[in-house]
């Protein structure tokens, strides 16, 4: 059997993944992909109410534990909030997401409308302009509407708008690699590694892992809006061990002070003992930290106090979850232009190949 990592077509997947629209709100094309890629992989997919796709996976034996993975679907976008006289379409935002990583961006609206985030040239700014902070309800999209009426028609109240970012390289003119496999390094740019990448991973491991113990996937909506699909998915699979994996924030950029990074690109995937909302599994954390060094796989901790994840939400669900968080860390994170270290991931893939088989048994 080759490496998880080294799957077929894991890159190709990754690049239509993360091209796929899916603010949150708005996750079904994600959502129909992922099905698709796991039909006939898996013993059962459902999608329940609110649109999380919870997918289980039989194993060769049984644990005493029930087990899950959680990753997200959705990725931070905006939404169409009404329009002005001119034909522009006022906007709010879906998730965490700082104005000014918005302008002159290209967007698509909808479906498929192209539209570009505006703002006023340099040459008209007042020279006070230039210093403020721009607020997001002064952007607008413009969609080359003429009106009102024809702005509101093309996109309605409420039209889920995403970033238009193609997958490439970074630092090189090479597209895709031919075979459509995983290279083992390399630096991706593009938007939603937060969180295909997670999404991404658990389709690996539903296809290429034979685990000893039964295995619920669940890939959830609405993460970056207040983490509310992950609440009534935990719910109802009610895990006793939970690992979400994560996109997180890679803050490695040169700076006047030298301060602590929260994570480094490059440095492997990241775990974390302790994020603003969530104290993870002592044990869990240290358990994957220890299959990490024995088995050569680079990791990271994650500065704590950084960021938060649907770990939250799992890990005080029903009688409570055994939680862990691993992620690829990524710069210029919810933004158009998202950069990651594929080694990162390759690293992620070998220490969920390395460590799942013995999880439930570790923690005992
Ligand atoms: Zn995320």
């Amino acid at each position: 059997m080759p490496e998880l990592w080294q799957m077929d077509d894991l890159f190709t997947m990754l690049k239509e993944l993360t091209e796929l629209p899916g603010a949150s709100g708005a996750e079904k094309p994600v959502r129909d992909y992922i099905a698709k890629a796991l039909a006939g992989h898996v013993d059962s997919l459902e999608v329940d109410n609110l649109g999380n796709l919870i997918a289980f996976k039989k194993g060769s034996g049984k644990s005493r534990r029930k087990v899950a993975l959680f990753a997200h679907m959705d990725e931070v976008g905006l939404t169409v909030t009404g329009a002005d006289e001119e034909g522009y379409l006022k906007i709010d935002s879906l998730g965490g997401v700082d104005p000014h990583v918005l302008l002159a961006k290209r967007v698509k609206v909808g479906d498929d409308i192209t539209g570009i985030i505006g703002y006023k040239p340099i040459h008209l700014q007042e020279p006070k302009e230039r210093e403020k902070r721009v607020k997001l309800s002064e952007l607008r999209v413009d969609i080359g509407a003429k009106d009102k009426d024809e702005a509101l028609s093309k996109a309605p109240l409420g039209t889920p708008i995403h970033f238009d970012s193609e997958t490439h390289f970074l630092g090189t003119s090479a597209d895709s690699p031919e075979d459509g496999r995983l290279p083992a390094s390399g630096r991706l740019i593009g938007k939603a590694f937060d969180d295909r990448i997670g999404c991404m991973a658990m389709i690996a491991v539903l296809k290429g892992l034979e685990l000893p113990y039964d295995l619920h996937a669940v890939f959830t909506i609405l993460e970056e809006e207040g983490l509310r699909g992950a609440k009534p998915a935990a719910w109802e699979v009610e895990p006793d061990i939970a690992v979400i994996l994560e996109s997180t924030v890679a803050d490695d950029l040169p700076r006047e002070e030298d301060l602590s990074p929260s994570t480094r690109l490059g440095a492997g995937p990241a775990i974390t003992i302790m994020d603003r909302r969530t104290i993870t599994d002592p044990k869990l954390a240290a358990y994957f930290v220890g299959v990490a060094e024995a088995e050569g796989i680079p990791i990271q901790v994650k500065q704590p106090g950084v960021g938060g994840t649907d770990a939250r939400v799992v890990q005080v669900s029903r009688r409570g979850a055994r939680v862990g968080i691993l992620a690829v860390p990524s710069r210029y994170i919810h933004s158009p232009s998202s950069v990651i270290e594929l080694s990162d991931f390759v690293n992620m893939l070998k220490l969920l190949e390395k460590a799942l088989p013995d999880m439930p048994n570790a923690l005992e």
